[in-house]
């Protein structure tokens, strides 16, 4: 790419002052089992297609994955509440 000028001035309106770079903050997703699309790990329902992702620990109530057997804050059994 040469010759390519810009002549064309840009109306910058930030300050290059204020850059801040911490806009993309790496969030661990993983595909929703329903719909496929990237839901970060604490979600705890699907934004997309409403699936529960997580549910609630019965003893601790804190949001507990569904695949989770046993609770891993307070260690409860998880899987004794499922149905
Ligand atoms: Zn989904
Ligand atoms: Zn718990």
């Amino acid at each position: 790419m040469c010759g390519g000028h810009h002549t064309h001035r840009e109306h910058t309106t930030h300050e290059p002052q204020t850059q801040t770079a911490v806009n993309v903050t790496p969030v661990a997703t993983h595909p929703c089992p329903t719909c496929g699309k990237p839901v970060q790990d604490d979600f705890v329902v699907c934004p997309y297609c409403g699936t529960q992702l997580k549910r609630s620990c019965p003893s601790c109530g804190r949001a507990v994955d569904v695949n989770w057997n046993v609770c891993a804050y307070c260690g409860a059994d998880l899987t004794a509440s499922v149905e």
